[in-house]
């Protein structure tokens, strides 16, 4: 992937990075927002352009608690289906709304042209543990165990707020939160 590709910050103390994709979603970011909110923790949300478009309030609310906001297309497109001028015109069409210079490509897809180009105004972030909690083959404690497996110092841990998600976040993720705390982990922004 690209050289400047964000995978892993490893700093002291230690810390992780908590961060949502695909929202905001009116079933499941405001129910994030305040679980994040009791544990007074702050985290990245890459949203996608279609979903701040249609939930304005919804996108102001994320950053008004002091969370950061980051790019993740304005469709949702694949970077594999798109060639790099076209990727790139819906990557600044999001930006219009989103106004960030983190940039998050959906499934983690890009090619060296998207990334090329991409990279002359973004920061390209991308992950290091995927929870999996999008998905209907696994349960909750699954996508815990996958935070425990997978994290180390300075991991970008990747949840989802939208509804795809909630039938494993409303437990796995106030459960990896405690994990991540009785570790001794911080939790720090993009
Ligand atoms: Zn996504």
């Amino acid at each position: 992937m690209a050289p400047d590709s964000l995978w892993r910050i490893p700093s002291r103390p230690k810390c992780v990075y908590l961060t949502f994709d695909d929202g905001p979603t009116p079933e499941v970011t405001p129910w994030v927002l305040d679980l994040l909110d009791r544990y007074d923790i702050k985290a990245t949300f890459f949203c996608v352009g279609d979903n701040v478009a249609r939930y304005r309030s919804l996108f102001e609310m994320v950053k008004l608690r002091g969370h950061h906001v980051g790019n993740h297309t304005m469709n949702h497109i694949s970077a594999l289906t798109y060639g790099s001028k076209a990727y790139l015109a819906n990557v600044e069409k999001a930006n219009m709304l989103i106004h960030s210079e983190l940039f998050r490509p959906p499934h983690g897809w890009l090619r060296w042209g998207h990334a090329r180009l991409l990279q002359k105004k973004y920061r390209l972030i991308f992950w290091d543990v995927v929870t999996r909690d999008y998905s209907n083959r696994i349960v909750a404690s699954q996508v815990v165990e996958n935070v425990k497996k997978f994290t180390r110092n300075g991991s970008i841990i990747t949840f989802h707020d939208q509804p795809k998600s909630w039938h494993n976040l409303q437990e796995a993720l106030p459960a990896a939160i405690d994990w991540l705390i009785a570790q001794g982990y911080e939790f720090k922004l993009l």
